[in-house]
């Protein structure tokens, strides 16, 4: 068919939930080089009216079909610098963002971003859904990002004004033409948007449930109000449905048994939970992480 895309390539095991998934096309961007691979990859997607997919460490997004009938581009571009004097810090979009903070803590002294260490993903999917963790979100020392146009082959820099930071939202959820390459944050400063003294280490080790899950699956309504408690108030922490299920440590925090659990397993249970939810308590969940399905 065509040099750019392979088709019918397993991707499920690059979404937190691990379950199976075929996508049926696929390609992988690791340097400069591939940028017009992946251009011709968006327009195929435009011409062929397919959804169009960009994967970092897939660790906010749920498959609910075992097949995507789109094109999936997975990201690897990675490398970062850090300018000690001038406290910046460069990054490639497909970094680990928790492998970042750690190394900035131990090989440059620079702990601003602390409270990141144990955040799993890519620092793309961090900046595309302002992640946040005890008070510190990634917008809070972000300077700007270069992104790629897809739609007309030009880069772009985009300030922090630009990028409409909110509660887990960024202008580029509004713009799926736009690759995120690469950011810029300045460490001059410590900047947050509440503090906390929360130990994040002995949280993500001793208090965050372990298996397979993309972390909290659902925003929470308000600071007072969090989407666990609504979820633990109608009886369904540590319900099963299939082989997915509300863990028992955060009722918040979506679990799949792997390749045995079906993706649509994890879709119904999210469902009934957000009906029960509303039904009993009148709070509209919403889903934090990106529930990917094909078109009708
Ligand atoms: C155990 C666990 C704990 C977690 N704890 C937290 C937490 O405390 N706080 C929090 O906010 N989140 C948390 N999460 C969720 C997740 O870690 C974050 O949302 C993370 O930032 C997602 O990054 P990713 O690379 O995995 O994104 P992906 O899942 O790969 O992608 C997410 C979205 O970003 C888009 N995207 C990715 N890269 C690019 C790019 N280069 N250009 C354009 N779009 C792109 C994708 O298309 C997709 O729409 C947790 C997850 C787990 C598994």
């Amino acid at each position: 068919m065509n040099s750019f895309l392979l088709e019918n390539v397993e991707i499920g095991h690059f979404s937190g939930y691990k379950t199976q998934v075929f996508g049926d096309y696929f390609s992988e961007i690791i340097s400069e080089d591939d940028l017009s691979k992946l251009q011709k990859a968006y327009h195929f997607s435009i011409e062929n009216n397919l959804p169009f997919l960009i994967i970092g460490g897939g660790t906010n997004m749920l498959f609910v079909n075992d097949h995507f009938e789109g094109v999936v581009v997975k990201n690897s571009f990675s490398t970062w610098n850090y300018a000690t004097e001038k406290k910046i810090l460069n990054a490639w979009s497909n970094e680990s963002i928790w492998k970042i903070a750690q190394k900035l803590e131990e090989e440059y002294s620079q702990d601003i971003w602390h409270r990141f260490i144990g955040l799993p993903g890519s620092l793309g999917g961090a900046i595309y859904g302002n992640a946040g963790c005890f008070g510190l979100e990634v917008e809070s020392n972000f300077l700007s990002c270069e992104v790629f146009d897809m739609l007309s082959g030009i880069r772009k820099t985009l300030s922090k004004n630009d990028m409409d930071f909110s509660y887990r939202h960024s202008y580029l959820k509004d713009h799926p033409e736009l690759f995120l390459l690469s950011a810029t944050f300045d460490f001059s400063e410590k900047r947050e948007k509440y503090h906390s003294d929360v130990d994040n280490i002995d949280f993500r080790e001793n208090k965050q449930p372990k298996g397979n899950s993309c972390g909290s699956f659902f925003k929470n309504p308000s600071r007072e109000v969090s989407a666990g408690f609504l979820i633990e108030k109608v009886w369904l922490k540590w319900y099963h449905h299939g082989w997915a299920y509300w863990s028992d440590l955060h009722a918040n925090f979506l679990m799949s048994e792997g390749e045995s659990c079906r993706p649509s397993d994890l879709l119904e249970l999210v469902r009934l939970t957000q009906k029960k939810v509303q039904d009993e308590t009148w709070y509209e969940l919403v889903n934090e992480v990106r529930i990917i399905e094909n078109k009708k």
